[in-house]
């Protein structure tokens, strides 16, 4: 099997795995209660939460652990549409994830303003500089670091540089960054979220950074009052190694880039008409949103997956939806475009021969459908 899904979710590391066990059986204890035992969970739990914020450059406090990237987002609109300006709108980019977009849509029905998407897959600053200039300032800006569908950088850094001249609050969803990219400058962000399972951690963990949001569930006084419900130890203790294994270790991201490219260049020539969204901008390296020539998607993906590669249809959260997924409306892509896009992305341990293999697989796949298809305009005549 060669996994090539990891911006869906990686599979856990074996040291990760190790921690999860390891603390499952050992430090069971709720690390609210009053005995030693549990002292000693919220010790632990303390020292994962200052270590991660220490690579973050924040503050421990400001680092309050959720279920991961989608709650990290939600609680950030439903906070801000309880404490900010009721009439207030808010601008985002138009390549976010549904749990950004929903969430604003949600939380700001009515009050939801959108850049423009260029067609690299990028925003334009300009556009943001523009918006801010013009006034009235919003609430708040949110544009994400990198698409989970595309790989496409966005201007972040930028981004946030100017939020911050302006005085607004920036939402980065960075949720595609660890483990990838450098993560220098996050605390440039007012609020940035990260999900465990998308570098090696367990599911359902992760966190988000920023002050003041609130809970979006009551009824408990966990993580000072900001996210309800008995804390997952054993995930976050898990979580926690995970982010030492994989993402504060160093990384040779030419190296990595150069296979995907090589990848990209010899799958033009081999199935010529292939386009790749967002092929001359910044990318991560791991990503290629391509647009087959001829035959669906799930075509595609289901000749792989007998071969042994696991693909993408796109994000695995727009893979069931008719409407489409976020870039492809961004990118204003017809219908049978959309039905043609395939995701591949790799990760930290992926080797020459396992991106030959895909590619083969891809040649193998291309002939199987040419015949299959060849068979059924002979039926159909
Ligand atoms: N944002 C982005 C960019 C993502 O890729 C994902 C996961 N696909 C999420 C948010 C949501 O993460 P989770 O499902 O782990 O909550």
């Amino acid at each position: 099997m060669s996994y090539f899904d990891n911006n869906a979710t990686t599979p856990l590391h074996p040291s990760a795995r190790e921690a999860l066990l390891n603390a499952s059986t050992e430090n069971w204890a709720n690390p609210s209660s009053p005995y030693r035992i549990s002292a000693k969970v919220r010790a632990s739990m303390q020292k994962c939460r200052e270590s991660i914020a220490s690579g973050l450059q924040t503050d421990p406090d400001q680092l309050i652990f959720t279920s991961g990237s989608t709650e990290a987002n939600n609680s950030v609109f439903s906070h801000l549409s309880q404490n900010g300006d009721k009439s207030s709108r808010i601008l985002l980019s138009p390549f976010e994830h549904p749990s950004v977009s929903e969430a604003a849509h949600y939380w700001f029905s009515g009050r939801v303003d959108f850049l423009n998407a260029q067609p690299d897959g990028t925003i334009n600053t300009g556009e943001l500089e523009a918006y801010l200039n013009k006034g009235p300032l919003p609430l708040l800006v949110s544009i994400m670091a990198a698409s989970n569908e595309s790989g496409v950088i966005q201007p972040w850094r930028e981004a946030a540089r100017l939020c911050q001249k302006f005085g607004v609050p920036y939402h980065c969803d960075s949720t595609q960054l660890p483990g990838k990219e450098r993560l220098d400058d996050l605390s440039l962000c007012t609020y940035s979220v990260y999900s465990a399972h998308k570098f090696g951690g367990p599911k359902g963990i992760g966190w988000l950074v920023g002050e003041g949001a609130s809970s979006l569930l009551v009824g408990g006084e966990q993580e000072k009052g900001r996210r309800g419900g008995t804390e997952n130890y054993p995930a976050i203790k898990s979580a926690h190694r995970a982010w030492e294994s994989m993402v504060q270790a160093p990384l040779d991201i030419s190296g990595l880039s150069r296979l995907r490219d090589d990848f990209e260049d010899q799958m033009e020539q081999q199935i010529p008409g292939i386009r790749i969204i967002g092929k001359n901008s910044p990318r991560l390296w791991n990503t290629s949103l391509m647009i087959m020539p001829e035959f669906e998607n799930l075509q595609w993906v289901g000749k792989l997956d007998k071969l042994g590669f696991q693909v993408s249809t796109g994000s695995a959260c727009s893979s069931t939806r008719t409407g489409g997924s976020p870039i492809a409306q961004a990118l204003a892509l017809s219908l049978p475009e959309t039905q043609r896009l395939i995701r591949i992305s790799s990760f930290q341990d992926h080797t020459h021969s396992e991106w030959k293999g895909l590619r083969d697989a891809f040649a193998k796949a291309h002939l199987s459908l040419q015949k299959e298809s060849l068979g059924s305009s002979v039926i159909s005549l």
